[in-house]
């Protein structure tokens, strides 16, 4: 077990830190090198030995951003929804599904029925088969409920999105390529309207800017001024997914 360190402190945030205040600077007398920490609850923890530059701490951060924002999404505990389950409610979309469960043998099925049930046929005892099952038909509602956000929301911002393509990932929740596809995750149907309405904005204005410069933002908080809140949302947004859903 580690001491706890004594002469350690709490440093201010240096301006090119994320702005999360979950990020925090930590000076370490017994620390050789930077170092960062990522908590359970989404925290990072960036140690650094004495005298470290504000300069040097940045270049850290930087060169390691996408691992730490990899870490955590990890680090964010999905909800243990049973599988199968009793229910699934897609707040993006705002529907919700009550399942009907009939075991039986053969195939895993998912039916629509009537006003929002949906109907889960076949051994639902096999959790890869009902796991499989249950994300293409999310990923179908993903696509048929965001196409008209997104198509709308382009033609407010005046450019033309290739073809929307829903994936199921644990590392991203939307992008944009060179080609103008707009990739969106399919666990953005669990989070809030406004959040997802935010990503789409987000990856639309790529669109403009392949970039994440001050003229990327400016597009963004254009269509919606809110959105570092809702970026924010988005960090920990992995905790209103099923753990289930994820690959
Ligand atoms: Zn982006």
């Amino acid at each position: 077990m580690a001491r706890t360190e004594q002469k350690s402190q709490q440093l201010t945030l240096w301006g090119a830190l994320p702005s999360e205040q979950s990020w925090s600077v930590r000076q370490s007398a017994r620390a050789r090198r930077l170092s960062v920490r990522v908590f359970r609850h989404g925290g990072v923890e960036i140690v650094v030995p004495p005298r470290t530059s504000p300069q040097r701490v940045s270049a850290f951060v930087s060169e390691h951003r996408e691992w730490i924002e990899r870490q955590r999404r990890r680090a964010a505990p999905s909800a243990h929804w049973p599988l199968p389950p009793n229910s699934l409610t897609l707040s993006a979309v705002g529907e919700q599904w009550r399942c009907v469960h009939a075991q039986g043998s053969g195939r895993v099925r998912v039916r629509e029925l009537m006003q929002h049930e949906l109907l889960l046929l076949g051994e639902l005892a096999d959790a890869e088969q009902v796991r499989g099952a249950l994300s293409r038909w999310l990923r179908r509602r993903a696509g048929e409920g965001f196409e008209p956000s997104l198509r709308h929301l382009a033609a407010q911002m005046g450019v033309k999105p290739g073809r929307l393509q829903v994936r199921c990932q644990r590392t991203r929740w939307g992008s944009c390529s060179r080609r103008g596809t707009i990739s969106l995750n399919v666990c953005l149907l669990f989070q809030r309207p406004e959040v997802a309405r935010y990503l789409m904005i987000h990856e639309l204005a790529h669109l403009r800017h392949m970039n994440h410069s001050g003229r990327f933002w400016a597009e963004v908080a254009r269509q919606e001024p809110d959105w570092k809140a809702l970026d924010r949302e988005l960090l920990q947004g992995w905790r209103r997914v099923p753990a289930w859903i994820l690959p």
